[in-house]
């Protein structure tokens, strides 16, 4: 049974020498998917694929796998989403491939089964990553993290450590977007950027496909004459030329090989369908943008962007006179990060090896409190607490308590303890934040490095593991955090001791909360503009009650 196999030099020679089918049976060919010719030959170390939705990636994807496993011996670990998932895709497609391969068939062994397959000497595993069972122990040369934007990251972020004693160490991530510096998005804007470029045979202008309802030089559909057109000279472009396009690297010396896969490309897609999908009721900005555009979208409640964070700065230095009351935000750990502010907002922030910086600010406001968080250094903190009495407060941070108050106080012996929702509350400032309602007295500079750390949190679905049904929403972060919680905790603080002092009102008027950042990291026009419907989302958790320059 087991014939001599061929040796082949690259996987378009397999590809064609094996006569290799997809799983509905048909030839792989390159005539309507030309941009996957690059795709499936690419050798980079770290490939990233930002994408629309079915655009013929998890084939290619597959093929890719099995011939590189096979060729270079690597044992590969791919994820999915969900263990739900993982069922369909490798029951419903890769077995599907398999079977309408012989020679495919010949490479996998015994042991296949829906969780791993053998594939010539080696091995390739399939896991969810929303999943209840246990990591997966085994080293791997290369990580896919299939539909990495609606997996869970941190676990992504774990399987790293697979590859530690592997001499290939690979790893390919590829999803639609979700929201930008996120997922697949932040992968992007590491990468070399490929865009798919075509040649208007008018004006002989090299260009790529983007939309833009608003600004016809970025726009390749024209929306009454229903065609795509060149950017440049406004002329039809005839059929072929998206498939005679190229690949251009915006960034050439990234190591990251990064293609951005819009259906803008896809020879399958007129115009005329491509317009009807914008227009039809049912799609909504955001289904336009990640899942046909290919691009990250943000409402601005789901992140707190460096503009609706901006708005809030006055420009100027402050610092309140020494017998008002100011509030020390503090997120403990082996350093310390602080804010300081008071009703007219914050201040200050900062942070320290050890407490003698928070003394100093007790000292010099001695009607300060400070709320730290309880669930970090517990020696130190009681050693602070127990130097200021009556002025120091540990707050405990919890998942959700939808039930409950978004904050709880103690009582009697328990007084100086406060119990607060973490995603609400970090949702609650962030909404704040974005309509302009916190100031912060300074510059961007002096302030940059605090947004940076609210930069790191995003807003994201909780996926059930089994049903892949929404359950909620967390915050996560994807790397440092600590000043935007120790601003939580300030806001924690806030709502039990603002004083009643004087108020700024602030005079901005709200500011659009929507937009969408193109591959070149510029910013996009409004979508709410866009559509007519209007997406204006309302401060979903934000309470009336709860604006802190009320309590
Ligand atoms: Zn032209």
């Amino acid at each position: 049974m087991a014939k001599q196999p061929k040796q082949y030099r690259d996987i378009h020679e397999w590809l064609i020498g094996e006569e290799i089918k997809n799983e509905k049976g048909d030839p792989i060919e390159f005539d309507s998917h030309p941009f996957l010719f690059d795709i499936y030959a690419d050798q980079a170390k770290y490939l990233t694929i930002m994408k629309a939705a079915q655009v013929g990636l998890s084939t290619a994807s597959i093929l890719k796998n099995h011939f590189d496993a096979k060729k270079y011996e690597l044992d590969i670990i791919y994820t999915l989403p969900t263990d739900g998932d993982v069922r369909t895709f490798v029951g419903g497609k890769v077995n599907r491939i398999i079977a309408n391969n012989l020679s495919m068939l010949d490479d996998v062994a015994d042991k296949d089964s829906i969780e791993q397959k053998q594939i010539g000497k080696s091995m390739e595993y399939f896991r969810g990553t929303w999943t209840k069972k246990a990591a997966i122990m085994v080293t791997a040369d290369r990580l896919v993290h299939d539909e990495k934007d609606s997996s869970k990251l941190d676990v992504i972020a774990d399987y790293q450590a697979r590859l530690q004693h592997s001499k290939h160490k690979q790893t390919h991530t590829f999803s639609h977007p979700s929201l930008p510096e996120t997922g697949v998005h932040a992968d992007w804007l590491a990468s070399d950027q490929k865009h798919w470029f075509v040649k208007c045979p008018s004006c002989k202008h090299w260009q790529f496909l983007s939309w833009n309802t608003e600004d016809p030089n970025q726009m390749s559909i024209d929306l009454e004459r229903r065609a795509f057109v060149c950017k440049k000279c406004r002329e039809i472009l005839p059929e072929y030329v998206r498939r005679n396009g190229q690949w251009v690297a915006k960034y050439k010396d990234k190591p990251i090989s990064g293609y951005w896969v819009p259906l803008l490309i896809a020879p399958w897609m007129t115009a005329g369908a491509l317009i009807d999908k914008f227009r039809h009721p049912d799609t909504t900005p955001e289904f336009w943008w990640t899942k046909v555009l290919g691009l990250p979208y943000a409402d601005g409640s789901s992140k707190l962007l460096r503009k609706s964070f901006f708005q809030n700065l006055t420009g100027k230095q402050w610092a309140p006179p020494k017998d008002e009351r100011v509030v020390i935000g503090v997120d403990t750990g082996l350093r310390i990060d602080y804010v300081v502010g008071n009703t007219k907002g914050l201040f200050h922030h900062g942070d320290a090896e050890d407490y003698s910086a928070l003394d100093l600010l007790m000292e010099r406001w001695p009607r300060a409190i400070a709320m730290l968080d309880g669930g970090g250094d517990i020696l130190r903190t009681r050693a602070f607490k127990e130097k200021w009495p009556g002025r120091v407060f540990l707050c405990y941070l919890t998942g959700d308590r939808k039930k409950n108050e978004m904050v709880t106080f103690g009582t009697g012996d328990e007084a100086s303890a406060a119990t607060a929702d973490r995603n609400r509350m970090i949702q609650l400032v962030v909404d704040e934040y974005r309509t302009n309602r916190i100031p912060v007295h300074g510059t961007e500079e002096q302030w940059f490095e605090y947004w940076l750390d609210w930069n790191n949190l995003s807003k994201m679905k909780v996926l059930d593991p089994d049903t892949n049904v929404v359950k909620g929403y967390k915050w996560v972060r994807n790397g440092r955090d600590h000043r935007a919680l120790a601003t939580v905790f300030w806001r924690v603080g806030m709502r039990r001791f603002a004083g009643t002092g004087s108020i700024v009102q602030s005079e901005t008027e709200v500011r659009p909360t929507s937009y969408m950042i193109d591959p070149n990291q510029t910013v996009s026009f409004d979508p709410d503009e866009m559509f007519i419907k209007g997406v204006n989302k309302t401060l979903d958790e934000l309470e009336e009650s709860d604006d802190w320059r009320n309590v």
